[in-house]
């Protein structure tokens, strides 16, 4: 009898525990075998940062009072060029000749020379924004043409005043690079001044697709750090260009930034650096000493400035000179990049600028294309101005 209640007691404590056993195996997770819960987004790891670029040459060693240095960014991706159109300066000048065109026709037309006419012709040149100045002078010398020559008709007249008006803008040497160029071991620096909207960022961007179309290493500077947007828009041009581009923070020193872009090129073995300078500033005569202390920076060791170019909005006439006299008064001027010369312009402040200032125009702007800013030649642009 004990025998059997054993046997029980045991064949149910057996047939409890399978029944356990069974139990535990199919209750796949309970609360504690929980997997542990995802990490949250905020928790995983960024992966390694790439090091930054190791060539000692782009991290040149901060200075006290240096801006920080943009990275250059990645050079752009090679894209074909387009096939370049090399802009007509008759067409461009459409609107140069507009009103000009009208006198010279009437000119053209008489078959005697009187005191009308040379009004006229006056009024002409007058009207085309040569300056009353520069006008009375060109006159006055082709009055003695007409006289040595025996010239009696409107046409030869007409090819008086543009044989006179080519030997005018012919002098001046309008090579870009400088008439002395940057003594062993140091990089040029061309210097772009001039005031906002004039076309100064779209004529480095068009500089330097040029340059780096040639073959030459260029290194831009974003000297303008009164203005986000300068950078913004030099760096986009950098980049369609192939050219590198150093930045400053907004508001840094624009002579450090330059400074420290300068010293990236020399390291890196650039060509060329081409510096963008502030248009405006609180005062003119801050932007001024800015101009000038630039100027010296830019000039020390690793550096040589050979160009310093004034850029000019062609649009804006005789105010054009104004702007002109004073940036020469704060830095040497040594060439005219002249814009817009195929908008509403009305072409004859090329020979104002010329004459007056008597600093070569080097180039010209006619429009906004990056074929479109082309090296001035006298003769393509008399010949535009007077067709008819
Ligand atoms: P910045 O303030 O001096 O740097 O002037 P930008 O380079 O920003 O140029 C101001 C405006 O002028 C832009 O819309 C340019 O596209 C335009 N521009 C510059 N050069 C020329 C030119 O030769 N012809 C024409 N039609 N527009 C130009």
């Amino acid at each position: 009898m004990v025998l059997v209640i054993v046997v029980a007691v045991l064949a149910l404590v057996l047939v409890a525990a399978s029944a356990a056993l069974l139990v535990a195996r199919r209750r796949p997770s309970g609360p504690e075998l929980e997997p542990p819960a995802p990490e949250s987004v905020g928790t995983v790891l960024a992966p390694p940062r790439p090091e930054p670029e190791t060539e000692p040459s782009v991290e040149a060693p901060p200075r006290p009072d240096t801006a920080p240095v943009a990275p250059a960014p990645a050079p752009a991706p090679p894209v074909p060029p387009p096939a370049p159109v090399k802009p007509s300066w008759r067409d461009r000048l459409a609107k140069a000749r507009g009103l000009f065109a009208d006198y010279v026709g009437s000119i053209l037309s008489r078959s005697r020379i009187d005191q009308d006419t040379w009004d006229d012709l006056e009024e002409a040149l007058i009207r085309a924004d040569v300056g009353v100045g520069p006008a009375t002078e060109l006159l006055d010398s082709v009055r003695i043409r007409v006289k040595e020559q025996g010239i009696e008709t409107g046409q030869q007249l007409v090819e008086a005043v543009k044989a006179e008006m080519k030997a005018r803008l012919a002098v001046g040497d309008r090579s870009l690079g400088g008439e002395v160029p940057a003594p062993p071991g140091r990089v040029p620096v061309w210097l772009f001044v001039g005031v906002n909207g004039v076309g100064k960022t779209t004529s480095i961007g068009k500089v330097g697709a040029r340059e780096t179309a040639a073959g030459r290493r260029v290194m831009m500077a974003a000297g303008d750090t009164f203005r986000a947007a300068a950078a913004e828009q030099l760096t986009m041009w950098a980049q369609r260009a192939g050219a590198d581009i150093v930045r400053g923070a907004e508001g840094a020193d624009p002579a450090s930034v330059i400074f420290n872009a300068i010293e990236a090129a020399a390291s890196r073995h650039h060509d060329l650096v081409l510096a963008d300078t502030a248009g405006r500033l609180h005062t003119k005569a801050n932007l001024m000493e800015e101009l000038g202390k630039v100027k010296r920076v830019a000039s020390k060791p690793p550096g040589h400035v050979c160009e310093t170019l004034l850029v000019l909005d062609a649009t804006t006439g005789q105010n054009g000179l104004v702007q002109a006299q004073q940036f020469t008064e704060a830095v040497e001027v040594t060439g005219v990049v002249l814009t817009k010369l195929d908008g509403s312009a009305k072409g004859g402040i090329v020979f104002a600028i010329q004459s007056q200032l008597e600093i070569p125009v080097k180039l010209v702007g006619l429009g906004e294309t990056v074929d479109d800013l082309v090296e001035f030649d006298p003769d393509e642009f008399v010949e535009a101005l007077f067709s008819q």
